[in-house]
């Protein structure tokens, strides 16, 4: 994480980024943002006890680890130690998906998306104690209405002890429309249903969550868009993506005669910017897809989110991953 990012955590203000159109933001949680001073505050550490680790980033096991949200702490416990904290919609928007089973390390959940916003983005609530019984999905949700009660439900290696209960926070784009079928066809996921469909965890690509939560007003496609270029990829493809469809505000040049698309990456994986190829292009791979061009100042940090293989070359486990699940789909 750059310090940069770090320093922005002490920094929540009451107010609107200026000038653009802008989404109302609530925050999540029953904490009082007025009251928060520092973020020690409002961030729930991993066992490691280190204020980062709640953070968005390579923030845990020495940076070899990525959080892809942040974790809220409770403001306030019952007698037996449980949080009381209520858990709200941080914007407009509608119901997407609704887990209410502990099956898997987002424990109960309740993901939104909100189609209306600058870039339609959803938000994830994990590891609740339980959801608000009235949710169903695809029901309209505004902006500050309970979804939930904070709690510490995961199911898996890294259970999550009462005192350490928080609301995980995330904020970004999906993959793809088609993910289920992608999902279907990998040999490793033979035996093991994909229970959550399209918000399934690796068809969503979070961002960090503080530059929407600082703010009572963002402009959402502005942050997508302030994300810096960590690499860029070619794709060769007739069909246009489900994401040049989901997200046009993305997407420059000529989409219904691209013969493939320069894709710019931030450094966690969020494809944020789509230009199109005509068949003429001298940057169309010869193959499906190719790393076109790295950051070299960023080449560690890529390494350790498998965006780029151990020679910080080739591409690593995570960027195939979401560029098979982005190339997947479309028409
Ligand atoms: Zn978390």
């Amino acid at each position: 994480m750059s310090p940069r990012t770090y320093l922005s955590l002490f920094l929540l203000v009451n107010g609107a980024a200026c000038g653009l159109p802008a989404t109302e933001i609530s925050w999540p949680s029953s904490l009082d943002r007025s009251t928060i001073r520092s973020a020690a505050d409002y961030l729930q550490p991993t066992v490691s006890g280190k204020t980062e680790s709640a953070t968005f980033g390579m923030v845990r096991e020495d940076g070899q680890r990525f959080h892809e949200g942040i974790d809220i702490k409770p403001s306030t416990r019952n007698a037996a130690g449980e949080p009381l904290d209520l858990i709200f919609s941080a914007m407009d928007g509608q119901v997407a998906y609704l887990n209410a089973n502990a099956n898997g390390p987002y424990g109960k959940y309740v993901v939104l998306y909100h189609p209306r916003a600058e870039i339609p983005a959803y938000t994830l609530y994990a590891h609740l104690a339980k959801l608000e019984p009235s949710l169903k999905v695809n029901d309209p949700i505004s902006r500050g209405k309970v979804i939930g009660l904070m709690g510490h439900t995961s199911a898996g290696a890294d259970a999550i002890t009462k005192d350490r209960s928080h609301l995980h926070f995330e904020v970004g784009v999906i993959l793809s429309n088609s993910f289920n079928n992608w999902y279907a066809a990998q040999p490793e996921n033979r035996g093991s249903p994909n229970l959550h469909g399209l918000w399934n965890g690796q068809n969503l690509m979070g961002m960090d969550p503080l530059p929407v939560l600082q703010y009572t007003h963002v402009n959402l496609l502005e942050i997508v868009r302030n994300q810096q270029t960590a690499l860029t990829v070619t794709m060769r493809t007739p069909r246009n993506p489900d994401f040049v469809r989901l997200y046009p505000m993305l997407v420059q040049g000529d989409a219904a005669h691209a013969a493939g698309w320069y894709v710019e990456f931030s450094w966690q994986g969020m494809p944020i910017r789509w230009t199109a190829l005509d068949a003429s292009s001298p940057k169309l791979p010869g193959n499906r897809w190719r790393v076109f061009e790295v950051d070299q100042s960023l080449r560690k940090l890529l390494v350790q989110r498998k965006m780029l293989a151990a020679d910080a070359k080739r591409a690593g486990d995570l960027l195939t991953q979401n560029v098979e699940i982005l190339l997947s789909g479309g028409r």
